[in-house]
């Protein structure tokens, strides 16, 4: 399969995304290269964080010849240009969820956290800007600035905390 047949499979909102990282990248004058649009719908498509072993695992389907670093320097383009986030717990990336509102003020690496399921794995994505408030004072009162923080949170997930329950 070619990039094209590989994309006409994809559901309709998927391509609406890639297309619109599309947009982003070239106003802010990067290029969206094939190659990088399709680790993206990778990224996008999974419905869990994946890692660069398993994504370049899913490239070879259709690139036989990739190898780590096509992978690597794929996503760290993806990383940044804010369409992708590196979840560090799971070493594994997922898609921004602030991608497509750039217009709202999100820069690149935005500030974001994420909570993640010890049960199922389940990766959500939060924006709390009181969080990214707290870490910025807490790093200037010991003196440190331009923070740049991972906040990762571990707990249990609505579905699996119901099931607990149950
Ligand atoms: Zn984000
Ligand atoms: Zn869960």
């Amino acid at each position: 399969m070619d990039g094209q047949e590989i994309e006409s499979a994809l559901p309709a909102p998927l391509r609406q995304a890639l297309d619109a990282a599309d947009a982003r990248c070239a106003r802010g004058g990067a290029q969206l290269t094939p190659l990088r649009r399709q680790v993206l719908a990778l990224v996008l498509e999974a419905d869990h964080p994946l890692g660069a072993y398993a994504l370049l695992d899913k490239l070879k389907a259709s690139r036989p010849g990739a190898a780590p670093p096509t992978v690597y320097r794929a996503l760290d383009f993806l990383l940044d240009q804010g369409l992708i986030h590196k979840v560090e717990r799971l070493n594994a990336f997922v898609g921004c969820v602030a991608a497509g509102h750039d217009h709202h003020g999100h820069g690149h690496d935005h500030a974001h956290q994420f909570l993640i399921c010890r049960d199922c794995g389940l990766t959500v994505e939060i924006s709390d800007h009181g969080v990214a408030h707290a870490v910025e004072a807490a790093a200037a009162r010991a003196g440190f600035t331009a923070p740049r923080a991972t906040v990762e949170i571990e707990g249990r997930c609505a579905a699996c905390s119901a099931a607990r329950a149950s």
